[in-house]
């Protein structure tokens, strides 16, 4: 089976309990749980079986021991996540606003993880690398954004395949160096998966169809299009897939994305169908949005086929 790894973010999220204006006043918050985009996602490719590691760093304290446990129980290959010294675990507090936005407070650039580089831990994962998975939320270090690209090109040029989920912040386009980092991670990604105004970051088209072409165009071999309530699309040469979402009740939505896109690059590099991938994938970002806590959703591969068994019928 095929080794996927991830570069990025480990951190703990500390939740407040009800939904307010932010942090002005001390209320009741519940935590921490194991996080970070790249963190979930590798969880979730862990838990389907498939060999899989994750390269990052975090501080001697119980926040990295809480992600180093979580992600080892559940069979990720943890050897690549420095524990740095003099460095604390990145953190997110995070409490919901009454009109359903979420208002962050993160410790992540100046976190351990801003400070991962390229040690013989990691010269080791990229070695058994077969396929790499990059999030946009990831580059936020110059440190790291060097690492990513390097791990980009080792990985496609001993022929391997990379998938890209931009998974972008607004406020995070102006970090220096981020644009440039972006297009070079677009133009080496076998796959592409974006989520609503993403699809055109990088298109002078402003329209889907158009859009799509483009990218197609240009060497991306598959784009996946992740809508939310509304399921997902699979596009490559001979055309679209398009699987709706299962109607569940939406009680957390951090971490949808990403348990999704673990599913489907897991499915696709076993060469399953792409309307059987974005099956499984729909159903593990579903389930990860019926439950509270970023990576409490994610799913093995017996749960995902229990739960589309148990929704048969009830899709939107
Ligand atoms: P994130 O907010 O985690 O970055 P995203 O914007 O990348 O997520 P979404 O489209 O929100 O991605 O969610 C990914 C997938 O999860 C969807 O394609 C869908 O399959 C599933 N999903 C998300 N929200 C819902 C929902 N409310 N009901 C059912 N399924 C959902
Ligand atoms: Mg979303």
């Amino acid at each position: 089976m095929k080794k996927i790894v991830t570069i990025g973010e480990v951190l703990v999220e500390i939740m407040a309990e009800e939904r307010g204006n932010g942090f002005l006043e001390p209320i009741t918050l519940v935590g921490p749980f194991p996080s970070g985009a790249p963190a979930i996602f590798i969880d979730q490719v862990a838990k389907l079986g498939q060999p899989c590691g994750i390269i990052s760093a975090v501080g001697p304290d119980d926040f990295g021991a809480v992600n180093l446990e979580r992600l080892k129980a559940d069979g990720v290959d943890v050897s690549a996540i420095a524990v740095i010294p003099d460095a604390v675990t990145g953190s997110a507090f995070v409490r919901y606003r009454e009109d359903g936005n979420r208002n962050f407070i993160f410790n992540i650039r100046q976190s351990a993880c801003g400070q991962v580089s390229l040690d013989q831990g990691v010269e080791k994962m990229l070695g058994e690398a077969d396929h790499l998975h990059v999030m946009g939320s990831s580059l936020f270090s110059d440190k790291i954004i060097s690492l990513i690209r390097t791990a980009v090109e080792r990985v496609k040029a001993k022929g391997g395949s990379v998938s890209f989920d931009p998974n972008i912040r607004k406020e995070m386009l102006d970090f220096p160096g981020m644009r440039e980092a972006l297009v070079h991670i677009f133009e080496n990604a076998d796959i592409f998966l974006p989520s609503g105004d993403e699809l055109f970051l990088f298109t002078e088209a402003k329209e889907e169809e158009a859009a799509i072409a483009e990218i197609l165009t240009r060497g991306t071999k598959a784009v996946v299009i992740k809508r939310g309530a509304e399921g997902a699309s699979y596009f490559d040469a001979s055309g679209e897939t398009r699987v709706p979402a299962f109607s569940v009740e939406e009680i957390d939505p951090t971490g949808a994305g990403d348990s999704f896109g673990a599913t489907f690059v897991t499915f696709w590099l076993r060469g399953v169908s792409s309307g059987d991938a974005l099956l499984m994938a729909n159903a593990s970002g579903a389930r990860a949005v019926g439950v509270k806590g970023p990576m409490s959703g994610t799913s093995t591969g017996a749960e995902l086929e229990d739960f589309i068994a148990r929704h048969k019928g009830e899709r939107a």
